[in-house]
């Protein structure tokens, strides 16, 4: 019995305290007493989230899914540098079957997906001074995850970009909530994404929400942490109703499940 007890705190703790240094996961590099003001980091030009956590300053530092194992380093503003160790994982193929025009695009539509590109792309790197001390997630929607996060891609037998977040099946129409206190970064209907919106959390950490049926809120709006952003859809390049959930750390995009609670696998 007290085995059990102890797996089960063990496994409750996992989800924060656990250095998850590989592709697609989270470093946490230990940067000594919180005292003073925050310390800037980099990893290559990008800004890096710094907590405060218990009375230590937490880099916490997303890797991206091309990164190499080895050894990587974070710098800091006053020129001191912290290695760290990028170990392998491995991540699954994932197939699927979509309309053709989701794979083969006209010119205009790929004139389409550029500059929408652009606007995504600005969202999911902006920066904003917010003092963190957790970056733990509530649901954004209840129901089964998919654990598809960096899964090689192939749709309609032609490789594509890897799996950049989590799907989670749940009926159209139901509410997406926020999972953390955020400003909204963007809002849009894009092509892949369909209807879309992107929160800023703070310090470079970003979510995404993706083939909403309905949008709920505007850009530049304050985010209380369960508020509605929208509901759940089928918009975009999808193979039924579902939630894209995509998290960011300093512009890459690292596996939600690292950030979320327990749900229903
Ligand atoms: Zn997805």
């Amino acid at each position: 019995m007290r085995s059990v007890l102890a797996l089960l705190v063990l496994l409750a703790g996992a989800a924060v305290a656990d250095n998850s240094a590989w592709p697609g996961g989270i470093a946490r590099i230990d940067l000594g007493p919180a005292s003073g003001s925050a310390p800037t980091v980099y990893l290559d030009d990008r800004r890096v989230l710094v907590a405060n956590q218990d009375g230590r300053w937490l880099a916490i530092v997303g890797v991206h899914l091309d990164t190499p194992v080895g050894t990587a380093a974070i710098a800091l503003a006053d020129g001191t540098r912290h290695d760290f160790d990028i170990t392998a994982h491995a991540y699954r193929e994932q197939h699927l079957e979509v309309a053709p025009g989701y794979v083969s695009l006209s010119e205009e539509n790929l004139a389409r997906v550029g500059r929408e590109r652009k606007i995504i792309d600005a969202a999911l790197n902006h920066w904003r001074d917010t003092p963190m001390d957790d970056i733990r997630l509530q649901n954004p929607v209840d129901g089964p995850r998919s654990s598809s996060f960096g899964s090689r891609r192939f749709f309609n037998g032609e490789a594509r970009s890897p799996h950049s977040g989590m799907d989670i099946a749940a009926n159209a129409g139901t509410e997406i909530l926020a999972p953390l206190d955020g400003i909204v970064a963007a809002v849009g209907d894009y092509y892949f994404n369909g209807n879309t919106v992107i929160l800023d959390h703070g310090q470079g950490f970003i979510t995404l929400y993706c083939h909403l049926s309905r949008i709920d809120v505007d850009e530049g709006q304050d985010i209380a942490a369960g508020a509605t952003l929208g509901l759940v859809g089928a918009t975009g390049r999808v193979t039924g109703a579902h939630l894209h959930f995509g998290t960011y750390l300093n512009g890459n995009a690292v596996d939600p499940a690292l950030l979320l609670g327990a749900g229903d696998e």
